[in-house]
């Protein structure tokens, strides 16, 4: 099945490895390695392979954006992954300043992005800086902090479908919730994301980016750490959300460490991994957690991170 997958990728010049490494291409740097891991050249390649993926039928594959919010298991995953991202030259974003809108790329990177903005004078993003990854991922799993996230922005996207299908669908289609979306598990993809943004001066859209990624930088482990961000989601308890790193540190497991991984000490919901951690002890990690914080508040966390299964499902 991924034989001859290979040998179409091989015959239309697609970039790809077999049996390749995934923990570098992941900010968390924990995964084995994947069947196939194709890197398309730029957003028409991905068009036609994503398409050939879709319609292919039952043969595993998923799409990943910039690798920060997801995990792989240790071993083999008998899976394609696709790594949508803007490559060298991505197409620059479209401003529809009539419409107030912005057509850009699912696979550029959140903080280019945000300089196009300031440059373009489209304000409304500033929400993301900081947060790495793709935009395509972003809305995915519904980045958000400071009080916005991607749902709030999104007017449509062009995807293609489980049928390999190219189409344009709307807001709706993505079932936006906390951090999370019909994307986040399933198996469509997007190509392009037409947001919403709201018209400002370039310089009051930077001195915001700016402002947020200080906020960040003080608060949280150092970018250079490898981490997914907030590894569960903030519990809704009595009809309000409340932090879900300040229950785990309550619970007395900021600076836990399980082999190479650590519960940060700046930011007890980013686990860390110092260098060479595996998956099992991310999950082991994160039961001990998830234990101990039941047992002394009764609140069950659930997890933001993904997990990819050894058969390519996320979960
Ligand atoms: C230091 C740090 C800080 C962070 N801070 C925040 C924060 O403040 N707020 C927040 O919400 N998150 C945060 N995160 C988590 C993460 O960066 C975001 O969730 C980010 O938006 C994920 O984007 P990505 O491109 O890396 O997605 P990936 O991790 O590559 O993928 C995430 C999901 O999106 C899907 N996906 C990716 N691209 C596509 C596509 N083109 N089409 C369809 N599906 C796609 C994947 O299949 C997967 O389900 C942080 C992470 C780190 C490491």
């Amino acid at each position: 099945m991924f034989a001859a997958l290979a040998a179409w990728l091989r015959q239309r010049r697609v970039p790809f490895q077999e049996n390749a490494a995934i923990g570098p291409h992941l900010v968390l740097g924990i995964g084995g390695a994947v069947r196939l891991l194709i890197r398309p050249r730029d957003a028409g390649q991905r068009l036609v392979v994503l398409r050939h993926l879709a319609g292919g039928g039952e043969r595993p594959y998923l799409v990943i954006g910039g690798g920060s919010n997801i995990a792989f298991p240790d071993g083999l995953v008998q899976a394609a992954v696709l790594l949508a991202q803007g490559g060298k030259t991505p197409p620059a974003p479209l401003l529809f300043a009539d419409e107030g809108a912005v057509e850009v790329d699912a696979g550029m990177r959140n903080q280019p992005f945000l300089a196009w903005c300031a440059a373009s004078g489209a304000g409304g993003f500033e929400f993301l800086s900081g947060i790495p990854g793709t935009l395509g991922g972003a809305a995915a799993v519904n980045a958000g902090a400071f009080g916005r996230s991607m749902s709030d922005v999104l007017l449509a996207a062009d995807i293609v479908d489980g049928q390999g299908r190219q189409r344009r669908v709307n807001a709706a289609h993505f079932g936006f919730r906390y951090r999370d979306s019909s994307f986040k598990l399933g198996c469509e993809a997007l190509l392009t994301l037409r947001l919403r943004h709201d018209p400002g001066s370039g310089e009051a859209i930077a001195a915001r980016t700016r402002e947020y990624l200080e906020y960040r930088v003080t608060r949280h482990p150092s970018y250079r750490l490898a981490s997914a961000g907030c590894f569960f989601k903030n519990p809704q308890v009595g009809g309000a959300k409340i932090s879900a790193g300040k229950i785990i540190e309550e619970s007395g497991l900021k600076n836990t460490t399980l082999g190479a991984l650590a519960v940060a000490a700046e930011h007890a919901n980013f686990l860390l991994n110092r260098g060479g951690g595996t998956f099992a002890d991310l999950q082991r990690l994160e039961e001990k957690i998830r234990a101990a914080v039941a047992a002394r508040t009764g609140i069950v966390l659930e997890r933001e991170v993904i997990y990819v299964s050894p058969d390519g499902k996320k979960y």
